[in-house]
């Protein structure tokens, strides 16, 4: 039915890192006993860890953790890789895919700004095609991305979805499509770090297909959990290889697979759905309201849990909410956004007060 066959990802890996195996910890060789000898931990527990959980170093992709992870995101573990948050997958991808000073990064600004300070900390290139304003939201221009993406050696291309800091959607066919054109020269990255606040199915199923299409989810956002830092990329199982053996020995804290293993319990899922879905009501209520006030100019139509608002006065609007102890993201300083500040959804009593501080001012 499709011909279609994606070539192989890791023929775009840095050339210097064909055949490095990265760092064998004691716990990377599979061998059987009951007196553990052989990673100088210490004899008998801390005192600060009276049921002994954290005395020996974890595992460095915590099985209950992927098998939980895989089946939340619905793919094979082997898929899968855990990292220090999705931050980390971001930086793992540059450092194996890009050689420093040669390779490029591509983003579409304005967007999430890890991807380029990843870029510039390995050395990579970073190219840019920017997202256009159709004067109702940010939206990727494909054609853009793809010319420039080969004119310009990207080997990595960077899409967020929704976006940060817009909240808009990229149309599944674009992607799978752009993932297809750049077949055997990029990987495609989509950042779903909101999806689950989007209408939009999650591109993980496309996957499967599409060997050099990277997805990246996070438990930070929509499952409440940034101070644990447990985010993932999900893609071919060689390129989840590949980024294994560059990633550090024991990338996971065991208190954090610990607590994102309880929050991915059906019943903790549960209260993630209910908090999603207040979420996203008092995100679109708090839209209506904002585009009422008279000295906002626009507000992004967001499928995540933040606003992207622009002001008349959005200096005005920043020192009303500095004084009344709110505290929003200021995104001036971006090109193309000198009016715009990002707004995160929070409780109904935090919303009631940022409503009531700019109606104050603005009026
Ligand atoms: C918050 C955010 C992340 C970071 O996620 P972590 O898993 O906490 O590292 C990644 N991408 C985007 C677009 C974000 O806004």
């Amino acid at each position: 039915m499709n011909a279609f066959r994606s070539s192989d990802p890791l023929l775009l890996m840095r050339e210097d890192l064909h055949g490095f195996v990265g760092y064998r910890s004691a716990r990377s060789e599979s061998v059987r006993g009951d007196a553990w000898l052989n990673a100088n931990e210490a004899c008998d527990r801390s005192s600060a860890d009276p049921s002994g959980a954290v005395r020996r170093y974890p595992s460095p992709q915590p099985e209950g953790l992927v098998a939980r992870l895989a089946r939340l995101y619905g793919c094979d573990p082997a898929r899968l890789l855990v990292g220090r948050g999705s931050d980390e997958a971001i930086d793992l991808l540059v450092r194996a895919f890009c050689a420093p000073s040669r390779d490029a990064v591509l983003a579409t600004p304005p967007v999430f700004g890890m991807y380029a300070v990843s870029a510039r900390l390995h050395g990579a290139r970073v190219v840019e095609a920017p997202l256009f304003d159709d004067g109702e939201d940010f939206r990727i221009d494909f054609d853009a991305v793809a010319q420039a993406a080969v004119a310009l050696h990207a080997k990595l291309v960077f899409l967020c979805s929704p976006g940060n800091p817009a909240g808009g959607v990229a149309p599944r066919e674009a992607v799978v499509g752009l993932a297809r054109r750049l077949d055997g020269r990029a990987l495609v990255i989509v950042d779903e770090a909101y999806v689950e606040f989007a209408e939009a199915p999650a591109l993980v199923r496309e996957v499967a297909a599409l060997r050099n299409l990277v997805v990246l989810r996070t438990l930070s956002k929509a499952h409440a959990l940034a101070g644990a830092r447990i985010g993932c990329a999900i893609a071919d199982p060689d390129v989840i290889a590949a980024l294994r053996r560059c990633q550090a020995p024991y990338p996971i804290p065991a208190s954090s697979a610990e607590v994102a293993v309880a929050a991915l319990s059906p019943t903790s899922l549960e209260t993630t759905a209910s908090r999603i879905t207040a979420t996203k009501q008092a995100r679109d209520r708090l839209r209506e309201s904002l585009r009422m006030l008279p000295g906002v100019r626009r507000v992004y139509p967001s499928q995540a849990n933040f606003l992207l608002v622009r002001f008349a006065d959005a200096e005005g609007a920043w020192r009303a909410l500095c004084n009344a102890g709110i505290v929003v993201r200021d995104m001036r300083a971006m090109p193309r956004l000198h009016d715009a500040l990002r707004i995160t959804i929070g409780t109904a009593d935090e919303n009631a007060r940022l409503l009531a501080a700019l109606r104050g001012a603005l009026a």
